[in-house]
């Protein structure tokens, strides 16, 4: 499901907290996916898919979204970036 970027609250059951997390890509295997998907540790995170390590500024991983976690429903959802102009 996908909203806009200024949706406050849920599509799903109307409740006005949403978690928010930054949507990483692993350049390194092509991975996509929000921040709780990746295993924090000591120096960062670690990709789910390749298992590699990525540290905080990774050249190789790069936020490309933002998604939304209802508190209430645990519905999810993918904000639309904001449209230029
Ligand atoms: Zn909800
Ligand atoms: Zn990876």
């Amino acid at each position: 499901m996908q909203v806009e970027a200024n949706q406050t609250g849920c599509p799903a059951c109307g409740s006005s907290t949403l978690e928010l997390f930054p949507v990483f890509h692993h350049m390194m295997c092509a991975y996509v996916g929000p921040e709780y998907d990746f295993t924090p540790n000591i120096a960062g995170y670690t990709c789910p898919k390749c298992c590699r390590g990525i540290v905080p500024a990774d050249p190789a991983c790069e936020i490309v979204g933002t998604s939304a976690r209802c508190t209430r429903c645990r519905g999810e959802m993918v904000m639309a970036p904001e449209c230029a102009g």
